[in-house]
C-alpha cells in the first residue's frame, strides 16, 4: 500500500494536466493551504533535460538519455514554500525553466528506462515526507505515479487560453512562439502519457473560466469531497 489516510504515509494528492493550466501555481497554493508538502515532477525531468545539455548528450537518442540518467543525482525541495532543485552540487531551479531546457524536457521523458527509474525516487520521496499528506503534479501521477491516491485531478483549460498564460509568465518573449512551443510539447507529451483524458475516478477540474483563486477553490473542493481534508477555509 503506497497510500493511506490511516497510516504512517502520507496522503498523496494527484494533480495532472497539460503545461500552462495552472497545475504548480494551484498545486502549490493548496499543499500551503493544507500544510502538506508538494512534489513537482516536471522540474526532476526538466533537471534531467539541463543536465543533458550541460553534458551535450543528444537528448533525440534514448540510449544517450539512458546513459546520462544512470549518473544522474538530483535533491528535490518538498517544501511548498521553498522551491529548490539541484542536480548534484548546483541549483538548478531558474536554469531549468530556460526555452532550450523546456524544448528538451519531452526527449527524456519518452526513455522508458529514466521513467520508471524518476517513479520509483517520487514514490520514495513521498514516503519519506514528514507532512500528513503530499500534493503531487505531472503528466502521470493520477494514472502511473500514484494510480491509487485517495484524490486524483486532472487540471485542464483551453488550448488558447493555457497558451495566453504561458505567454503572460514569460514575459519578453514572443505569444506566437510560446504558444507554438507549447502546441509542440503537448502533442510529443501525449504520445508518451494520456494527459488529456481523465482515467477513471479521476475529477476534472477545467479552469478555463476560473481566475486562479476559484482554481484553487475547486481543487480544495474535490480534495474536501474525497478524504474530508480541514484546509482552514
Ligand atoms: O510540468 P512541466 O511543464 O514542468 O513538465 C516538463 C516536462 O516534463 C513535460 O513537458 C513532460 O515532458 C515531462 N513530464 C513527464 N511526466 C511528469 C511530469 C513531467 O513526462 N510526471
Amino acid at each position: 500500500m503506497t497510500e493511506s489516510t490511516t497510516g504512517d504515509e502520507p496522503v498523496v494528492v494527484a494533480i495532472d494536466g497539460p503545461a500552462g493550466s495552472g497545475k504548480s501555481s494551484v498545486s502549490t497554493a493548496v499543499a500551503r493551504r493544507l500544510g502538506y508538502g508538494y512534489l513537482d515532477t516536471g522540474a526532476v525531468y526538466r533537471a534531467l533535460a539541463w543536465s543533458a545539455l550541460q553534458h551535450d548528450v543528444d537528448t533525440t537518442v534514448p540510449a544517450a538519455v539512458q546513459a546520462l540518467f544512470t549518473d544522474f543525482h538530483t535533491a528535490v525541495s518538498l517544501d511548498p514554500e521553498v522551491v529548490a532543485i539541484r542536480v548534484d552540487d548546483i541549483d538548478v531551479t531558474t536554469a531549468i525553466r530556460e526555452p532550450h531546457v523546456t524544448a528538451a524536457v519531452s526527449g527524456v521523458a519518452r526513455v522508458s528506462a529514466v521513467r520508471e527509474g524518476l517513479n520509483g525516487l517520487f514514490r520514495s520521496l513521498i514516503a519519506e515526507s514528514t507532512r500528513p499528506g503530499v500534493v503531487v503534479e505531472g503528466r502521470d501521477i493520477t494514472t502511473v505515479v500514484a494510480p491509487d491516491a485517495p484524490v486524483r485531478i486532472l487540471l485542464t483549460a483551453d488550448p488558447a487560453v493555457r497558451a495566453a498564460r504561458r505567454s503572460a509568465e514569460l514575459e519578453g518573449q514572443d505569444a506566437g512562439a510560446v504558444a507554438d512551443a507549447l502546441r509542440r510539447r503537448d502533442a510529443s507529451d501525449s504520445t508518451v502519457v494520456d494527459f488529456l483524458t481523465a482515467a477513471d475516478g479521476v475529477s476534472v477540474v477545467d479552469s478555463t473560466h476560473l481566475d486562479f483563486e476559484q482554481t484553487v477553490d475547486a481543487v480544495l473542493e474535490v480534495i474536501d469531497q474525497r478524504i474530508g481534508a480541514h484546509h482552514g477555509r
